[in-house]
């Protein structure tokens, strides 16, 4: 016997074999043979069942078709093929392995990671008694807890593995299954599930007798004179279907739904399908509504034609080009004019946006522009509504497609062109689970495996993307006018310290910012007031003893969120209840320390009790379309401030608002980390480029302890590339990226001694792989325990050299897998982060 399921098969007419990547945590793909029923059929993308160790059967994609034989094992035969068509191309596949091997993670992992679970198969073992096997006279002779599963299995016919464990114990089980197979009693067989299911629409439509005769029609409305439900019922279906114009509009019929939505009876119309006057029908529909396009023509301005001209003669010599267009410069419409060319060729075009940039002004104007044509790829999108984009893919309806970093895993076959928007968003790297990848490092191999063209929009670039500029690897391409010429904002700096001197700090906010949201409110406009800390207080403290409540899990105090009364840990979301007393010194007096959004919220609205008020942070867009509601509400004027995280620093562009505050810029400055100067650019920046995108001129306000700082002057005057210059200074000297390649790994334990021990042991090793590197650590992580797991830091500098990555990413892949087969270090977790954020 072969295999579980009791086949044999016949000698292979040629010796084929398939490389197929398994959901599970191995390095590589796993070779099976392709026995000869499936040889003619199968290929690069189609999913396979195979058997995967002793007893699981796992659902895997075919990498590679091959005549290779491994070397290591017996290749045992794929058990079936599960497609028609293959689901994912062999350039998915190229970018898969490319991800694999960059970012150190296993193609299974990459696997999980791209295909939306709707694709995904579900195996359940499941066990029933062989047909030709007798209960009462077996073949062979059966023990006791043998026979008790075979009791088990003439009642129910079918049963799960988990089902019999109830019976005997689960330690046991694999054997007597295997000997029970072994004596022919019993079948193993899996039931796979397609888990998509189309969205299905019930319609009716007149039977076609109505529709070849006319004057049967005219009978018909006589015949049921009288039946003012039926009646209504068919002249509703007639005014929506008007088949004496077109007679062919019957064939589509009319939703069910949009009858009884009209106020038809649905007896009456069940009862019309019943006497055969009405036929009814399902139809496979779209989960996405119909789009309106816009038929005017994009006109671009003199600036904007000339960046368009630029970026066209960069893509001459470069394949990268970034647009370094200032906040209202208008690149969205160069990005059209682009896209638009790419697909009068034929090509795909695929649009990355950050996460909550996905519900604003930029996808509705691109909406009005391509309509049905461009597919929305959402990360609160449902299994099924991500089955329908990736469908749409394959099938040409979806040529163009925005999205979130996920999209990048959709089944493209020929892009032209990829736009990577505000590309300097931290939030396109992934941390978990792997890959963790940079969603816009990702793009660009992407475009490279497809000879693409990749555009890389923002404000403030990245530095690493900056580099790539200086060192002519992208080409460059600038805007430094808003469009319209819309005036830039006035910046103003507001000394926090000063003014709690002179008393004129009032719950966070200094005079000048309370003055000018009050100039703002009076003169009827919008302000966005960002605090980048949500909740209501970083932590709570006795006023005594200096206690601070923390989490019982992670090494962090608890953040107190004042809506539902609670602590909360950001880092693993324990909650607690808030304490009336310190539970160190006993004192009552408790207070809050720091604010976040939340009071900064209650602030506003004490300190200008007429204004509409509003929060945007995590806590009030977990919802799908919370976003989208605040923004609409936003959008509607019925609100006079916004307060917020960073979410309100990207794209919004909303007439009204002519002042942006921020609370504490001094929080994002000293943040420890060698990105904070370029993430408080960044932030500071495109905050502050959302005041006055029209007609008005508008002020950001920036509060700080410290004004005298440099960055504020590089800030205020825009001076990226002095302010760039400066900065990269610093991180050659001290050896940061983009001047090296950093790797962090993290080694997770419960136990504090092990996860020590471990990555000391991974230092050692690493420090003996060949090549010029500086392993930093290891050391306590900045948050030492989450989640009840105490974390270790490992820091690598690797020099720039591809090559030299490479090998020393192969070295330090098995170092990790050498410790882990090591028994001490079997539950050890080691996370590797390349290029971490
Ligand atoms: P960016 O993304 O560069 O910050 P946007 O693309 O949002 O800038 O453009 C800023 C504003 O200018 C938007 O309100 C946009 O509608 C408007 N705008 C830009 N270009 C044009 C154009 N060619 N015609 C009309 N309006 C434009
Ligand atoms: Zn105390
Ligand atoms: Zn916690």
């Amino acid at each position: 016997m072969d295999d579980l399921f009791g086949n044999n098969y016949p000698l292979t007419s040629k010796n084929l074999f398939a490389d197929i990547i398994l959901p599970v945590p191995i390095p590589q793909t796993f070779t099976y043979s392709v026995g000869p029923e499936i040889q003619d059929e199968i290929g690069i993308g189609y999913r396979v069942m195979v058997q995967f160790g002793r007893k699981r059967i796992l659902t895997g994609i075919v990498a590679k078709v091959h005549q290779k034989a491994p070397e290591a094992y017996q290749a045992k035969a794929i058990l079936d093929l599960l497609d028609d068509f293959p689901i994912v191309n062999a350039l998915q596949i190229k970018f898969w392995a490319w991800l694999a091997s960059y970012y150190c993670c296993h193609l299974g992992e990459v696997m999980n990671a791209a295909l939306p679970s709707g694709l995904k198969l579900s195996t359940e073992s499941k066990i029933q008694m062989h047909p030709d096997f007798d209960l009462d006279n077996p073949d062979y002779p059966m023990d006791d807890r043998e026979m008790l599963i075979l009791e088990a299995l003439e009642k129910k016919e079918e049963m799960n593995v988990d089902q019999l464990d109830t019976l005997v114990p689960v330690k046991d089980l694999h054997k007597l299954i295997k000997s029970l197979l072994a004596k022919k009693a019993i079948l193993v067989y899996e039931s796979v599930k397609e888990k998509y299911s189309p969205k299905i629409e019930l319609r009716v439509r007149l039977a076609q007798e109505y529709i070849t005769a006319s004057d049967k029609l005219n009978e018909l409305f006589d015949g049921i004179k009288g039946k003012v439900k039926q009646e209504n019922v068919l002249l509703k279906y007639l005014q929506q279907v008007p088949i004496y114009q077109k007679s062919e509009l019957n064939k589509q019929g009319l939703a069910k739904k949009i009858l009884t939505d009209a106020g038809c009876s649905p007896s009456s119309i069940d009862t019309l399908i019943k006497n055969k006057v009405l036929e009814s029908f399902k139809v496979k529909i779209s989960r996405f509504d119909p789009i309106n396009i816009d038929e005017n023509p994009i006109l671009l301005s003199d600036d904007q034609k000339e960046a368009y001209d630029a970026v066209q003669n960069e893509f001459n010599s470069k394949s990268t080009v970034l647009l370094h267009g200032i906040t209202g410069s208008g690149k969205t419409e160069i990005y059209i004019k682009l896209i638009m060319e790419v697909l009068e060729s034929g090509s795909q075009v695929l649009l990355l946006l950050p996460e909550i940039a996905l519900t604003t002004h930029l996808v509705s104007r691109l909406q009005k522009v391509f309509g049905d044509k461009m597919g929305i790829f959402h990360s609160k999108y449902s299994d099924n509504e991500r089955v329908e984009v990736w469908q749409g893919v394959i099938s040409g309806k979806y040529n163009f497609i925005i999205g979130v970093r996920s999209s990048l895993f959709l089944p493209f076959d020929s892009l032209g062109l990829v736009i990577v928007d505000e590309e300097h968003e931290p939030s396109y790297k992934q941390y978990d689970p792997a890959p963790r990848f940079h969603a816009r490092d990702a793009a660009i191999m992407m475009a490279y495996l497809h000879q693409a063209k990749t555009v890389l929009g923002t404000a403030t670039p990245a530095f690493e993307t900056f580099s790539n500029v200086q060192n002519d690897k992208y080409g460059y391409v600038k805007m430094d006018k808003r469009y319209g010429n819309a005036e830039l904002p006035h910046f103003h700096l507001a000394d926090i310290l000063k003014d709690k001197k002179k008393n004129l700090l009032k719950l966070d906010f200094t005079r000048l910012l309370r003055e000018k949201i009050q100039e703002a409110l009076n003169n009827q406009e919008q302000v966005l007031i960002f605090q980048n800390r949500r909740g209501y207080a970083p932590y709570i403290s006795c006023d005594e003893c200096g206690w601070i409540p923390e989490c019982e899990h992670c090494d962090v105090s608890l953040t107190y969120h004042q809506f539902q009364e609670e602590l909360r840990c950001h880092y693993c979301g324990f909650k607690d209840v808030v304490p009336k007393k310190c539970h160190a010194c006993g004192s009552d007096k408790i207070t809050t320390v720091g604010s976040g959004t939340e009071r900064i919220e209650e602030n506003l609205s004490l300190l200008f009790p007429e204004a509409r008020i509003l929060r945007m942070d995590l806590d009030t867009t977990r919802s799908k379309y919370g976003y989208q509601k605040i923004l609409e509400e936003f959008g509607s004027g019925n609100v006079d401030i916004l307060v917020g995280t960073q979410m309100i620093t990207k794209g919004l562009d909303f007439d009204r608002v002519s002042l942006v505050g921020i609370v504490d810029a001094d929080r994002i400055l000293f943040y420890p980390d060698f990105r904070s100067g370029e993430r408080a650019f960044q932030q500071i920046t495109q905050v502050a480029g959302r005041a006055g995108r029209r007609n008005k001129t508008g002020n950001v306000i920036i509060q700080t302890r410290r004004p005298d700082q440099l960055i504020f002057n590089q800030i205020i005057s825009g001076d990226y590339a002095e302010f760039y210059r400066q900065e990269m200074g610093e991180r050659k000297q001290f050896y940061y990226p983009p001047f090296v390649k950093n790797i962090k790994i993290v080694v997770k334990h419960k136990d504090f001694k092990t996860a020590e021990t471990a990555s000391v042991q991974l230092k050692n090793l690493l420090s003996d792989i060949e090549g010029r590197k500086i392993i930093l650590g290891p050391e306590k992580a900045l948050i030492g325990k989450i989640k009840n797991l105490y974390l270790f830091e490992i820091w690598i500098k690797l020099e720039k050299s591809t090559n030299a990555q490479v090998r020393f990413k192969q070295e330090m892949t098995r170092s990790i897998s050498d410790l882990q087969s090591d028994k001490r270090f079997r539950s050890v977790r080691f996370l590797v982060d390349v290029d971490p954020f």
